[in-house]
C-alpha cells in the first residue's frame, strides 16, 4: 500500500488531518481534490485508519480495524466508484441502506466516492440531503481529478482539500521501483505530473520507437552527413498516427532540446537525457545559447498549436530544417 507514499508526498494534507482529529475539529464532508494519480484514494484510506484504528501510533497498519480497511473488508467504510463514468442514484440509496443495517459497527462510519465530478443530478440531489444532515459520526470523502466539474452544491457542503502535484523525482523514483530502466524513467517523468499517466507512457507501445527517433535525428544534427528531413520522412509514420504520439514526440525533443541548453551551461543536474552526453556536447559547441534558445521557442510555439495544424508535416519539416541550418 501506498502509505509511505502519502507522507512524502501530501505532507499538508496529513498533517491537516492529523491536527482536526488531534482537536477534534473534523469536518463531516472533505472533497480531495488534485490530479491524477496524486494519492488521494489511498489517503482516504489511511484517513479511515485515522478514524477507526485501535492501536497505539495512530494509525498502526497492524490492528484488526487497520488490516480490515486496507482489505477493504470493514463494513464501516463504504467505497463508490462511478459505473461507467457515471455515479447513479441507485448507488447513493445502496449507501444509506447500508449505513442504517445493524451490521455496522461501532465507532465513526466513512464513505469514500470516487471522481465526484462524474455524479448525475439525480444522485447528486440525494448525496446533498445526506451530506446535510449526517448521521452522527459520519464522514464523507468526495475525490476529484477536476474540481472545475464539480456541482458548485457539492463544493460548497464540504471542506475542499488540495492535494499538490508529484515532482518528477519521485514520479522517476516509482517508476525504477516498478522495474521500469532508469534511462526511460526519468524521462518519462519529465513528461507529466501524474504516476499513473507516466506508466501510460512507459507503457505505450511506441514509447520506445519515438525515443530513438528523437535520439537519431539529434544525432544527425550533431553529425551533419546526412540530411535529416529524409531520414525524417523515412521514420515518422508512427507520429502521425494519432495526435497524442505526435505530442509526445514534440515533447521530447523539447526536452532533448532544453538539455542542449543546460549542457551549454554547464547545468548538469536536470540534464534528462543522461545517455547521450556526447551528442548534447557536439550540438552545443556548434550552436549560440541564443540560437538555441531560439529554436526551442519554436518548438513551444508550435506544441501549443499542434492541435490547430492542418499540415504536421509541413510544420515539422519546416522545424528540422531550422534545426539542422549550419
Ligand atoms: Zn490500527
Amino acid at each position: 500500500m501506498a502509505f509511505d507514499k502519502i507522507k512524502t508526498t501530501q505532507p499538508k494534507v496529513v498533517q491537516l488531518l492529523e491536527n482536526s482529529l488531534k482537536k477534534d475539529r473534523l469536518s463531516h464532508a472533505y472533497l480531495f481534490e488534485g490530479e491524477r494519480g496524486t494519492y488521494k484514494y489511498e489517503t482516504a484510506l489511511y484517513f479511515a485508519q485515522m478514524l477507526l484504528c485501535t492501536g497505539e501510533e495512530i494509525p498502526c497498519q497492524k490492528c484488526h480495524n487497520c488490516r480490515r480497511i486496507i482489505n477493504k473488508t470493514h463494513p464501516n467504510v463504504y467505497v463508490i466508484e462511478p459505473i461507467k463514468n457515471s455515479i447513479r442514484k441507485q448507488q447513493i440509496i445502496d449507501l444509506q441502506k447500508e449505513f442504517s443495517k445493524t451490521r455496522i459497527e461501532p465507532g465513526p462510519k466513512i464513505y469514500i466516492i470516487k471522481n465526484i465530478e462524474t455524479i448525475n443530478v439525480n444522485a447528486a440531489n440525494s448525496l446533498l440531503k445526506f451530506l446535510e444532515e449526517p448521521y452522527p459520526g459520519t464522514y464523507a470523502i468526495l475525490t476529484s481529478d477536476n474540481i472545475n466539474k464539480i456541482l458548485p452544491t457539492i463544493i460548497s457542503r464540504s471542506q475542499v482539500v488540495q492535494f499538490s502535484s508529484l515532482n518528477n523525482a519521485i514520479i522517476e523514483g516509482d517508476l525504477v521501483e516498478s522495474g521500469y530502466p532508469s534511462s526511460v524513467s526519468r524521462i518519462a517523468s519529465n513528461l507529466t505530473n501524474s504516476i499513473t499517466e507516466a506508466i501510460d507512457i512507459v507503457n505505450n507501445e511506441y514509447f520506445l520507437e519515438i525515443l530513438d527517433l528523437i535520439k537519431e535525428i539529434n544525432n544527425l544534427i550533431a553529425s551533419n552527413d546526412e540530411s535529416i528531413i529524409i531520414y525524417f520522412e523515412e521514420n515518422s509514420s508512427i507520429i502521425y498516427q494519432d495526435k497524442l504520439l505526435s505530442n509526445l514526440f514534440l515533447s521530447l525533443l523539447i526536452i532533448y532540446q532544453k538539455d542542449i541548453i543546460n549542457y551549454k551551461i554547464n547545468d548538469m543536474t536536470n540534464i534528462v537525457f543522461k545517455d547521450e552526453i556526447d551528442t548534447l556536447n557536439i550540438i552545443s559547441s556548434n550552436k549560440t545559447k541564443n540560437r538555441l534558445i531560439e529554436e526551442l521557442e519554436k518548438m513551444l510555439r508550435l506544441k501549443s498549436r499542434l492541435n490547430s495544424y492542418i499540415n504536421e508535416r509541413l510544420a515539422y519539416d519546416n522545424l528540422l530544417l531550422s534545426l539542422e541550418r549550419r
